[in-house]
């Protein structure tokens, strides 16, 4: 079978990203070192496909691996304002999910777990939440993605209350306790949540479907600023 293919390489300077570390054994920040992009055209033109082929080093512990991105313009998709995009397909190489046993961080600390389940108020209890937190990591060392969007969304909509709002773009527009970073986590985790639940929690099968990757739920740091926030207000309840 002979292909058609524009390979082109790219200029990676200061190109850093997330990818899979096969000797941290997690996901870590990496510098791009090399990239290629092929563009190729299959079944007499109509389909065209995306790829691209990078060389990456983890810039914790300078392991060099390979990612290969790739996208096909069949299979268009639309997020929550109607502008289409489509979905990439990552794989990894050395590939360090096929070896889940190995990665053990937790998406939650465990001590924001303990602190969040004492912090029973009258007003508040906050069971339900430690539950979601405690089913939260469970998923995620599993690798249950959609189980960890699910979960996300779930303690997202939970909160509000603590934050005397009814919902949260209530928190995103209207709360100004938490400051300008707070804000940003907040802004980050509420769009990423509804494209979600747009997207994927309420989207009838389709004769392509994509699921969800690691990265795709790596909202670790905006969680824990929400949760650092519910400490710090519900310690100011008597
Ligand atoms: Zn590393």
């Amino acid at each position: 079978m002979k292909h058609d293919a524009d390979i082109s390489t790219q200029d990676p300077s200061g190109m850093k990203d997330w990818f899979p570390c096969p000797e941290c054994r997690r996901e870590t920040t990496h510098s791009v070192l090399s990239i290629v992009n092929s563009r190729r055209f299959e079944e007499d033109g109509l389909v065209q496909f995306l790829e691209n082929y990078l060389t990456v080093r983890c810039d914790g512990c300078g392991t060099i691996s390979f990612s290969h991105v790739s996208r096909c313009d069949a299979e268009v998709d639309y997020n929550e304002d109607g502008t289409p995009f489509l979905p990439k397909r990552k794989q990894h190489y050395p590939d360090i999910q096929a070896d889940s046993a190995n990665i053990q961080d937790a998406f939650v600390s465990e001590a924001r777990v303990e602190e969040i389940e004492s912090l029973q108020k009258e007003q508040f209890d906050t069971t339900k939440l430690g539950q979601l937190l405690v089913e939260l990591n469970r998923a995620y060392s599993e690798h249950s993605y959609f189980t960890c969007l699910m979960l996300i969304r779930a303690i997202v909509d939970h909160v509000p209350p603590i934050f005397k709002k009814t919902k949260f773009s209530e928190i995103v527009n209207n709360y100004a306790d938490g400051g300008k970073s707070f804000r940003e986590s907040m802004k980050h985790l509420d769009a990423s949540c509804r494209k979600f639940a747009d997207g994927s929690l309420h989207c009838q099968i389709r004769s392509k479907e994509s699921v969800p990757t690691r990265h795709q739920v790596e909202f670790k740091a905006d969680i824990d600023a929400l949760l650092g926030e519910i400490i710090r207000v519900l310690k100011q309840i008597p």
